[in-house]
């Protein structure tokens, strides 16, 4: 690489802004830049076709002379691009089915690419570049005719318009790699780089190589022109406005920026080109399928280009399974919440029954020991804290051990839950009904002072006692004593024991007194 085009050139930075004309780049490029020479045959098919007399003649022998060259032109011939359908056999047939012009383009095209084509083993990435002139090329070919744009010279265009990147990249390679590090971290467009770090872009040097090899002005000055399209003289600027958008149509299917790009391109076949939505649809997968037939035809090793329908098909159909999954889980996760909120309701369900059995009393039903505890510290808290009046009212059959004696255990056991009925009947269902153990009840009274639990003792003590029990024949009564303790909610002294000691004592008066009586203690 020459000093003067290094990265570090303040000359190279100018020149990234110019707009320069061909004659400027070439003398640039002589003074600066050595170039590939061009192929031998080339020159003799190109100097054939400028000599109308004897051309047609002329350039069949040339051709024939080279068996490879001769090989590929019928297979191209011979090709579904054309149609023909294996019946040309000769060059001068595909001559005159052709026309000299396409023809010369075809076998420029072959020998052109053969001298650049690389080691498939180098940095460069041949498979891509090829892939992508190549369907740039018949992208161009395609889009000539809907721009009534009337020259075979456009397939050529296309093909080469990126061969300047291989001349710098054959001669500059350690120049360019930096361009290339700078493109992608950069995401400046190449041409714009190589400006700046070369001095020159690839169409510029492009063009001015095909120029410099004799090519004919419609091949290399739309490639020239083809980043700057408003630069490019009138006579060429359709031709540059296709070169331009057969780029964009071959980046569509090869540049990692595809997916943006795809968007400008239907919009100016739209715009510009006035398609349909279908008719782009069918001319972007037309560009796939005949760069896959082109591509076969160069003898460059690729991997197909899928159209772009067929992509888009299966990106939908996996987005589609994404959405079905995604569809699937939603339903599955709601389905977990279900159940799980089923068996959260059933295990509250249990948990409340659990509660229940072990704060209730089998034989009874009523609440139990554990339950009366919990309730007695949570009443005796509210009642100290707003000072208000809670009661405890504790009852015991009276001589209890005989109704057992006299009627066995299970009839005992029908008493105290006829007991237990009988005074829940009476009680209000603010007051918590307890059996305490044994033939001892209890029951927590809250905002109840001496007055109220006096009243109720006395209607729990008759309750009982004018009930008849039917026990073997025999209407059994049972009586209770009634011990009461009762609290004004102002000692924070009172605790639980106090009102358990002073009802138990109240109990244990009763029962000395003679039984079936009540005893009320204020604590
Ligand atoms: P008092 O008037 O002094 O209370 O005499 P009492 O015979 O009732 O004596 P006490 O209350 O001390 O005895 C309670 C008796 O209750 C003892 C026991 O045989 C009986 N008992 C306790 N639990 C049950 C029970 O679940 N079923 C039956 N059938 N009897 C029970
Ligand atoms: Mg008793």
């Amino acid at each position: 690489m020459p000093e003067q085009y290094s990265s570090a050139d303040g000359m190279a930075d100018d020149a990234s802004q110019k707009v320069r004309t061909i004659r400027e780049v070439q003398s640039l490029i002589q003074q600066k830049i050595e170039l590939p020479s061009p192929p031998n045959i080339a020159m003799h098919i190109l100097e054939a076709v400028q000599n109308d007399d004897s051309c047609f003649a002329e350039l069949g022998k040339i051709i024939s002379a080279d068996p490879s060259l001769t090989a590929k032109l019928l297979k191209v011939t011979n090709s579904p691009m054309y149609g023909f359908g294996g019946r040309v056999k000769s060059i001068e047939t595909a001559l005159s089915i052709l026309g000299i012009n396409s023809l010369k383009n075809i076998a420029l095209s072959f020998i052109i690419v053969q001298k650049l084509h690389g080691d498939s083993t180098s940095f460069f990435d041949f498979e891509y570049f090829w892939k992508r002139s190549v369907s740039a090329a018949v992208a161009a070919k395609m889009l000539a005719p809907l721009a009534d744009y009337d020259s075979d010279d456009i397939f050529v265009s296309g093909l080469l318009q990126d061969i300047g990147v291989l001349v710098f990249f054959h001669y500059y390679t350690d120049s360019y790699m930096e361009v290339m590090a700078l493109k992608n971290s950069s995401e400046a467009p190449g041409h714009i780089v190589e400006r700046q770090l070369m001095g020159l872009c690839h169409a510029e040097l492009g063009g001015s190589l095909l120029q410099g090899w004799g090519l004919p002005e419609s091949i290399y000055l739309p490639l020239f022109y083809h980043h700057r399209e408003s630069c490019a003289p009138e006579r060429h600027r359709v031709a540059v406005g296709i070169l331009s958008l057969a780029s964009k149509i071959s980046a569509v299917y090869h540049s990692s920026q595809g997916r943006t790009t795809i968007a400008g391109v239907y919009q100016t076949l739209s715009e510009d080109y006035g398609l349909s939505e279908k008719e782009i649809k069918e001319l972007l997968d037309a560009v796939a399928t005949r760069s896959n037939e082109v591509l076969s035809l160069f003898d460059v090793s690729c991997s197909e280009i899928r159209p772009l329908s067929e992509m888009l098909q299966e990106a939908n159909q996996e987005l589609g399974k994404l959405n079905c999954s995604y569809e699937q889980l939603v339903m599955d996760l709601k389905q977990a919440k279900e159940e799980s909120s089923k068996y959260v309701g059933k295990l509250i369900d249990a948990n409340k029954k659990y509660r229940e059995l072990a704060y209730r009393d089998d034989l009874t039903g009523l609440f139990n020991n554990r339950y009366f505890q919990e309730e007695m510290d949570k009443e005796l808290e509210r009642t100290k804290r707003y000072e208000h009046n809670l009661s405890l009212l504790f009852f015991d059959i009276d001589h209890f051990k005989e109704t057992n004696d006299n009627f066995g255990h299970l009839a005992g056991d029908a008493v105290l839950r006829r007991v237990a009925e009988q005074i829940v009947q009476i009680m209000r269902s603010s007051d918590i009904v307890v059996r305490y153990g044994g033939d001892e009840f209890a029951v927590i009274m809250p905002e109840t002072g001496r007055e109220g639990l006096e009243v109720f003792a006395e209607r729990i003590r008759l309750g009982i006692e004018d009930m008849f029990i039917p026990i073997d024949q025999v209407q059994l009564q049972v009586t209770i004593s009634v011990g009461g303790a009762t609290f004004k909610g102002k000692n924070p002294q009172v605790d639980k024991m106090t009102m358990l000691g002073a009802a138990d004592k109240a109990i244990y008066e009763a029962k000395r007194a003679g039984r079936n009586r009540i005893q009320i203690v204020e604590v």
